[in-house]
């Protein structure tokens, strides 16, 4: 489902101004109504991933929905996620909700022998009712008596987006990694298993060793994190899992994110030169993919090129994928709004960034509204909650959460990620005929 902030609408008035490749530029602040995904939404993208994980929302029939729309009901497999209904005895606090917990846990850890990793997922009901997860998930560890890890992260749709989700997943399991102070490259951030099998290729020509991901494809073989762990980000919203990595000894490289030819390339760079590797040799294995991967791009950028795009508040990605769409695509960049301005996890793409028109972070969903239909861009990224009703005023939209699910990262998926901005341009097109 969609959440709506509960802060009252205002703006800011103390507009701040901020650095960006193309000069500087207002940065417009809104603290109002949000249209967003919950948190709940990273499950899709992380059971995937992570194969011997099984995800528990403690939540409404509400949380349950979106759930089964978001993922789509597999009927021939056993999913590996699944929502406990707190009903309404447990929200009137008539009930105990931590025995009925308890025995739903008991339940499906025993018809489920292949969970290795349990993680409870608290929703708005359950934070609203003050459950507490962290205590429950110690508790039903130690009934397991170590046979299953489980852990309890935050998915609800009090958090300002969806992706958050993940990154209060991984901040979870960084608590569980062990310690190591080897040097070595962690990269963080779901990745499809296609895209972190070329990334480990490309890492092993360049010469760097060991590389890690977090998550893993399996929670039984979490990577080692220490003083030597250099971190690669692969999503700027992972921002509370990097700082959690620091607490246990790890240095974040900075780095842009490798979104495009340009962005991979800067981000193999970067870790690169954390190891101390030249950068001829980096040019030298890159070059090839490159190559390949500018001439898959030039037939997006012709139908891209001049085009107008707004992005709204979403994802987290909208700096980086608005950096590729102007800097490779030959877009122009309207409104680019973020959810949240993470400078830390963004510094490198906003140096990057040509000067949008207008740069916003948070959101006030009528106020933007307002501006969206006077600037009147060719295509707007959005969240699903707004993509149709903007369609049907005539605004051509494509859906930011498409772009988590989809493999965009890297040399090889950079006329994909370029091709599904230009798809809905076309369709748009053809329908005008
Ligand atoms: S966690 Fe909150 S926002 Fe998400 S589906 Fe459940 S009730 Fe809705």
């Amino acid at each position: 489902m969609s959440s709506s902030g509960a802060v009252a609408a205002s703006v800011d008035p103390a507009q701040c101004t901020l650095a960006v490749g193309g000069g500087a530029v207002p940065l417009l602040r809104e603290r109002g109504q949000r249209q967003v995904f919950c948190g709940l939404a990273g499950i899709v993208w992380l059971h995937r991933k992570i194969q011997d994980a099984f995800f528990l929302v403690v939540g409404s029939r509400t949380c349950a929905h979106l759930l089964q729309s978001a993922a789509g009901v597999m009927i021939f497999a056993e999913p590996r996620f699944a929502t406990a209904i707190l009903q309404d005895r447990d929200l009137a606090g008539m009930a105990d909700c931590n025995d009925e917990l308890d025995r739903v846990v008991a339940e499906l850890l025993a018809r489920r022998p292949d969970i290795g990793t349990l993680f409870l997922v608290g929703s708005c009901p359950s934070e609203v009712i003050k459950l507490d997860l962290d205590t429950a998930a110690e508790r039903l560890s130690r009934n397991q008596q170590g046979r299953v890890r489980i852990l309890a992260y935050s998915g609800s749709g009090i958090e300002t987006t969806f992706t958050q989700g993940e990154d209060t997943c991984l901040t979870a399991l960084v608590r569980e990694m062990p310690a190591a102070d080897a040097p070595a490259l962690l990269v963080v951030g779901t990745l499809p298993d296609i895209v972190e099998d070329q990334f480990c290729r490309l890492f092993d020509a360049i010469g760097i060793a060991p590389v890690h991901f977090l998550p893993p494809r399996r929670a039984s073989e979490l990577p080692p994190v220490g003083a030597g762990t250099r971190v690669l980000a692969a999503q700027p919203f992972v921002g509370d899992t990097v700082a959690a990595l620091a607490e246990r000894g790890a240095t974040l490289i900075e780095a842009p994110y490798p979104f495009g030819v340009e962005g991979t390339r800067a981000w193999l760079g970067a870790a690169a030169a954390a190891f101390d590797i030249p950068d001829a040799r980096v040019q030298d294995v890159c070059a090839a993919p490159m190559a390949r991967a500018e001439r898959g791009l030039a037939r997006y950028r012709e139908q891209l090129a001049g085009k107008r795009i707004s992005f709204l508040p979403d994802s987290q990605l909208e700096i980086p994928l608005g950096r590729f769409l102007a800097r490779e695509c030959g877009m122009q960049l309207v409104e680019v709004a973020v959810p949240y301005l993470d400078r830390r996890m963004l510094g490198p793409e906003l140096a990057l960034l040509p000067a949008p028109e207008r740069l916003s972070e948070g959101q006030d969903v009528e106020a933007q509204l307002d501006r969206l239909r006077a600037d009147r861009p060719d295509l707007t990224v959005c969240g699903l909650g707004l993509a149709n009703p903007l369609e049907a005023e005539g605004l051509t939209t494509k859906w930011s959460i498409e772009l988590v699910f989809s493999p965009v990262h890297g040399f090889d998926q950079a006329p994909d990620l370029a091709e599904l901005f230009a798809r809905p341009l076309n369709r748009r097109a053809r329908l005008a005929f």
